[in-house]
């Protein structure tokens, strides 16, 4: 499971250093629910795509002692199984819409395009609010937007 998490730095700047930031103390597993410490299981690697910018960043694991199941926190501006981030993919699909030719690469918009569409079910389950996790103001505004832009409330 993924989890939004508020980076508090800058992207280049995680993606130089991924030590630039402390990385939370996670008390309650958002799989099982259970009220336990959750361990840090190490990172993964991945793409983040702003822009024409690409990042290689790593992505913080924890492990549930109690289900055991991995918990990975994904910067709030990137989206679960894409690589471009939020801000980019909303652009290149207000674009499409509006038939306005996108800095991104045409068939890349229609992939985007049909992928965006087929995981509008998971995007709007917000599994992480179910279970208490407090998504920051500033990432609870933004997916407020990122939804109210495409017409769901
Ligand atoms: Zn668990």
């Amino acid at each position: 499971m993924q989890i939004p998490w508020n980076l508090p730095v800058k992207l280049s700047t995680y993606a130089k250093d991924r030590y630039s930031v402390v990385f939370p103390v996670l008390t309650k597993c958002p799989c099982c629910n259970s009220a336990v410490k959750l361990k840090r299981h190490g990172f993964y690697e991945r793409n983040a795509l702003a822009g024409n910018r690409c990042y290689r960043i790593s992505i913080c694991r924890y492990l549930c002692p109690s289900c055991l199941k991995t918990i990975s926190l994904l910067p709030w501006f990137l989206l679960p199984h894409f690589q471009h981030n939020r801000n980019t993919i909303l652009k290149s699909l207000r674009e499409s819409f509006k038939k306005i030719t996108s800095a991104l690469d045409r068939q890349l918009v229609a992939f985007y395009h049909k992928r965006f569409l087929a995981n509008i079910p998971a995007l709007l389950r917000e599994p992480w609010s179910d279970v208490g996790f407090r998504v920051s103001s500033t990432a609870n505004a933004h997916y407020t937007r990122f939804f109210g832009v495409l017409g769901f409330r």
